[in-house]
């Protein structure tokens, strides 16, 4: 059978990013949301094992230390990683694997998987960014300035991703995301694989 595709979905903090991966998860079934690993606390309403995998720095250390990592990154003061097993079995079942990573994580995936598809989400404005981080609520004041500040540091390496999707309202940013997966799949190699044409 033939193996599940990787799209990597990165993009500054806030710009929304979660929001369409839920809708991406809710509209196909099949898809799987890779769960990551991280030492930040738990927001209001996460869940662990739903949301993330809420580890203490030390655990988070135990499992680089055995490499059950795909890839890792600090940002902005956590440790964030994505467990390499559940990624792969996925796959393995033909299944698409959605990873909401930040950009050092991406480019560790990138070298390792080079067939993984990048989409770099960006706001419509870095006003409508500072909007929707602060609305979100979730980060004192401080850290939102942290996280804008990263976002456009980050803004750089957007170009070099193979697509650019801008969230200016959800539904036509998982309209194009979608796109792109259904186009990714009509390449040759991925269909006369799945098809079993020779
Ligand atoms: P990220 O996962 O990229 O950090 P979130 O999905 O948490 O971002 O979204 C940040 C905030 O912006 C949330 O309050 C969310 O409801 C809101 N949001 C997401 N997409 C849009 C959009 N297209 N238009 C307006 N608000 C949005
Ligand atoms: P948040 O704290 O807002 O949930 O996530 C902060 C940033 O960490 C986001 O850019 C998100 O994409 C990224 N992130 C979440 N999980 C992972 C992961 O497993 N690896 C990496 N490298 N980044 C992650």
């Amino acid at each position: 059978m033939k193996k599940g595709k990787t799209f990597i979905i990165c993009g500054p903090s806030g710009v929304g990013k979660g929001t369409v991966v839920a809708r991406l998860l809710a509209s196909d079934p099949t898809l799987y949301f890779s769960i990551s690993a991280t030492t930040r606390a738990p927001r209001p309403g996460e869940e662990d094992g739903v949301h993330y995998h809420f580890l203490t720095k030390e655990k988070f250390e135990s499992w680089i230390a055995a490499g059950d990592f795909l890839e890792h990154a600090q940002f902005v003061g956590n440790l964030y990683g994505t467990p390499r097993l559940f990624v792969d079995q996925a796959m393995e079942r033909g299944q698409d694997v959605l990873l909401d990573i930040e950009i050092q994580g991406a480019e560790q995936v990138r070298q390792k998987r080079p067939d993984a598809v990048r989409i770099y989400v960006a706001p419509p404005s870095w006003e409508e960014l500072e909007r929707r981080l602060i609305g979100r609520g979730t980060e004192d004041m401080e850290k939102v300035r942290s996280r804008l500040a990263r976002g456009k540091e980050e803004f750089a390496a957007a170009k070099d991703f193979d697509y650019f999707v801008i969230n200016d309202t959800v539904e036509h940013a998982v309209e194009e995301i979608r796109a792109i997966m259904t186009a990714e799949h009509c390449r040759p190699v991925e269909r006369i694989g799945r098809a079993g044409l020779r």
